[in-house]
């Protein structure tokens, strides 16, 4: 259980429905990216606390897996109601510890509760296959059962959201759940088990353990009782987990990394187009995987462009994102400033034009948070560092380009392959340009990629498996052939 000194809070691990302090009894602290206080305290959990998740977690999974679909969604329905009803605390949790405006947090908390739901819905329907045989005595048949216990690691960027996604298709599907969340946002995820256990989910049936992520993640890869890893992250820690993967030849989902392309044609609808870019470049600070990461602009419409997007950007109000009205909160953390600012300073130096921003935002009484400025940069060339590597800030670098097929080009010539998006009002080329661009989502006119009813998820370095639609619950599914002879 939570306990409250002085305003800062300590979380526990939970495991096997209890909650326990770590072996090593230490904690570390949760920082608040827009005040720089400590805010929290998460247990540091290791590989032996890992163990004993494990072993809950294998225990569970007899009982869990053999309850029907109808059974686990009667307890998946008082979480998702729980959810709602807890929806602003869950929302200040978010919104604390990683510095999203409140109201783009109770977003993704509506979000995340419906990923509960659909899944829910979704796990009373599983079903099979009746094949026709070549031989009249033989009887054919598919059945799906759950994977088993499954390990699942989420980032900090939607820190309830990742979780549901995971968690809520994993129970829905029978498998019972190791989580270990990002050591910046424990808090949502800690809330949400709270909720779970009074949900009335089994003991055992979900543990979460916070801590060491390299002993973590080693613990969860090299046992094998875990018989998938969900992860969400970076390409990097994602190819790591991978390798290690293999060793078991456990199954595997990666959300990992993107550089969306988004491109705007002249024909297109510039002040929706406008629109859609600023909620989807400076929503969460620039830090989504799916953010437009290299914008594509036709170079006939580049000044009226260029200077419709300024006053946007320079219309959005940054601060704590507690506080009324603000539009962007602080990045995550001093590194992740860092980040932005070296590829700004890069690009800069190359020879872009800053059109607005480029720099630390002081905001008063906050002068230890990561504030930084919406920023245009204009005349990107794909030889500066933001070109090719993953943005992660609240910078919106513009290239320019003539023809269609030269744009498409230029969009899939990375590694990554997780969104782009195409802004046009002639049909014929949004269909050409949908079906060329070499990612796992497209929006035409649209930056809302993130839909329960949608898989979700990427193609090349951006991973695999998807996760939303009837894929999401599939890919926490085995599927077993039958052969009778009668
Ligand atoms: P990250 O550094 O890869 O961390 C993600 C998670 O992995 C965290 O829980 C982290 O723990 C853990 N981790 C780090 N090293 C590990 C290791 N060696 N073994 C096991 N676990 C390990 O990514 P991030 O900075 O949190 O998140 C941003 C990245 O996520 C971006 O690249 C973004 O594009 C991607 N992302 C992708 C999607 C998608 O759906 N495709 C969605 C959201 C984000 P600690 O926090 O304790 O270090």
């Amino acid at each position: 259980m939570t306990t409250v000194i002085n305003d800062v809070k300590t979380y526990n691990l939970y495991i096997n429905g209890e909650w326990v302090s770590p072996i090593s009894e230490s904690y570390f602290d949760v920082i608040s990216p827009a005040t720089g206080q400590v805010v929290s305290k998460a247990a540091l959990g290791d590989e032996q606390d890992t163990k004993r998740a494990i072993d809950a977690a294998a225990a569970a999974f007899p009982e869990w897996s053999a309850k029907t679909g109808r059974e686990r969604a009667e307890i998946l329905t008082r979480l998702y109601q729980l959810m709602i009803e807890n929806s602003e605390q869950l929302a200040k949790s978010i919104s604390v510890e990683m510095g999203k405006p409140i109201q783009q947090a109770r977003g993704e908390v509506m979000n995340a509760a419906e990923y509960v739901l659909w899944n829910l819905e979704e796990g009373k329907r599983v079903s099979g296959e009746v094949i026709p045989g070549a031989v009249k005595n033989r009887r054919l048949q598919v059945i799906r059962q759950p994977i088993g216990p499954v390990a699942a690691i989420t980032p900090w960027n939607f820190p309830l959201g990742m979780v549901t996604r995971k968690l809520a298709p994993a129970l829905a599907a029978g498998c019972t759940v190791v989580l270990k969340p990002a050591e910046q946002t424990p808090g949502s995820a800690i809330l949400f088990f709270e909720l779970a256990e009074k949900a009335g989910i089994p003991k055992g049936v979900i543990n979460l353990v916070t801590g060491t992520p390299q002993q973590i993640g080693d613990a969860l890869l090299s046992d094998k009782r875990i018989r998938k890893i969900t992860f969400t992250g970076s390409t990097n820690v994602g190819k790591q987990l991978l390798r290690k993967a293999a060793d078991q030849v456990k199954r595997v989902s990666m959300e990992l990394g993107g550089h969306a392309p988004f491109i705007v044609f002249e024909d297109a609808d510039l002040e929706h187009t406008i629109e859609q870019l600023a909620r989807c470049k400076f929503q969460n600070c620039g830090q989504t995987c799916i953010s437009a990461n290299r914008i594509y602009v036709q170079e006939s419409i580049k000044d009226q462009f260029l200077s419709l997007l300024k006053e946007k950007a320079e219309s959005l109000r940054v601060g704590n994102g507690l506080e009324k009205g603000v539009d962007v909160g602080p990045l995550v953390s001093k590194a992740g400033l860092n980040k932005v600012e070296e590829q700004v300073n890069n690009a800069v130096e190359q020879g872009a034009k800053l059109v607005t921003g480029g720099e630390k935002y002081e905001v008063e009484g906050h002068e230890e948070g990561y504030f930084y400025k919406p920023t245009i940069l204009a005349d990107v060339q794909d030889t500066m560092m933001i070109a090719t590597n993953e943005t992660f800030g609240p910078v919106a670098p513009i290239f320019t380009f003539k023809t269609e097929e030269e744009v498409v080009a230029k969009a899939n010539d990375t590694d990554y392959g997780l969104a782009a998006y195409c802004f046009t009002k002639d049909l014929s080329r949004s269909v050409r340009v949908s079906e060329a661009l070499e990612y796992g989502m497209v929006g035409i006119n649209d930056t809302v990629l993130s839909q329960v009813e949608g898989p979700f998820g990427g193609i090349k370095e951006s991973g695999m498996g998807r996760e939303g639609g009837t894929d999401g619950l599939a890919d926490f599914l085995e599927k077993k052939f039958i052969s009778t002879i009668i």
